[in-house]
């Protein structure tokens, strides 16, 4: 799963592109042609709205180059058949007037759409602050990932991480300089995690990782993200530079828990080792030894 990457809401859909107008012009003239060679413009609904549909998601001026065919075609499809009185003719363009309008309306329902389309997922996915993905959206994520793994095999590794004494941090650089940490520790995490792992802010200062792979993966992970976070600095006042450590905890699926609740408590304890043990430093949950924490011998 890639990590979030939400257009502005703001951006706008392409009004044109130059690979879909090629295609969307190529769909009009072969429906052109088929209607004039076999003459049944009397089943325009059967091919019309199919394809304004198709038009509206195509591009935001689709509907409008649609609308516009629309009009021309009648008109011209029934000069051929008959010829066309002036009144006829007065008829036809205002028939691809109001086709117009009606393509203009329909783009600019689209861009609507995709407007609060983009705002929804953004919101309701990821986290503002850090731009990964929120709590909600890892659970979902676990709970899909460890149902496959259950049915197709491999092994999952999450991976919890935790800010060392960032209440004091708070406490001594502001609130303001805690968020710039946290905005860079998640761009960090955004960084190091591969497509197909999963990076999320998993709490206030706790962000979370899954990955597919064992334990020793995830500990070789963890080791990286801890050590680079320790190597972030955030500026403050006067030039200076501050920084902060993480402790984490490591667990697999299915090799140190059964499922996933499981799996978070797991890895919540082997990150809680590492607190009781001096922070910065990682712990993988062992499910294969009594009481199942071993501390890395890194930090
Ligand atoms: P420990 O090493 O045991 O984890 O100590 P800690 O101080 O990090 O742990 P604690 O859970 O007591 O404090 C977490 C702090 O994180 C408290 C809270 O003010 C801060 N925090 C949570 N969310 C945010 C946030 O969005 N921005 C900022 N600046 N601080 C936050
Ligand atoms: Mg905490
Ligand atoms: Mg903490």
């Amino acid at each position: 799963m890639s990590q979030p990457d939400f257009p502005h809401p703001d951006a706008r859909p392409r009004r044109f592109t130059v690979r879909r107008s090629v295609a969307l012009g190529g769909v009009l003239l072969l429906v052109t042609a088929i209607v004039f060679a076999t003459g049944t413009a009397y089943l325009w609904p059967l091919y019309i709205f199919p394809l304004i549909l198709a038009a509206v998601f195509f591009f935001e001026l689709g509907s409008l180059v649609v609308s516009l065919w629309l009009g021309a075609f009648f008109a011209l499809y029934y000069s051929v058949h008959s010829a066309p009185s002036s009144a006829d003719l007065r008829r036809a363009l205002l028939d691809v007037a109001l086709a117009a309008l009606a393509g203009l309306l329909l783009g600019r329902v689209q861009r609507n759409h995709h407007r609060l389309q983009t705002l929804l997922a953004a919101s309701s996915l990821s986290d503002r602050l850090t731009g990964l993905y929120n709590y909600g959206t890892f659970v979902d994520y676990l709970h899909n990932e460890v149902t496959k793994t259950e049915r197709y095999g491999g092994e999952l590794t999450m991976i919890m991480f935790d800010i060392d004494h960032f209440k004091e941090f708070n406490d001594r650089h502001g609130h303001e300089v805690g968020n710039e940490l946290l905005r860079r520790v998640g761009a960090a995490l955004r960084g190091m995690v591969r497509e197909a792992d999963m990076a999320a802010r998993y709490g206030g200062e706790e962000f979370a990782l899954l990955i597919r792979g064992d334990e020793s993966h995830g500990y070789e992970l963890a080791e990286r993200v801890r050590r680079a976070i320790e190597a972030l600095r955030v500026p403050v006042r006067d030039d200076a530079e501050v920084f902060a450590t993480v402790s984490a905890g490591v667990a697999s699926y299915p090799t140190a828990a059964r499922d996933e609740t499981e799996l978070i408590e797991r890895s919540d304890a082997a990150l809680y080792e590492s607190k009781r043990r001096g922070r910065n430093r990682v712990t993988v949950f062992d499910g294969s030894r009594e009481g199942g924490l071993e501390t890395s011998i890194s930090a």
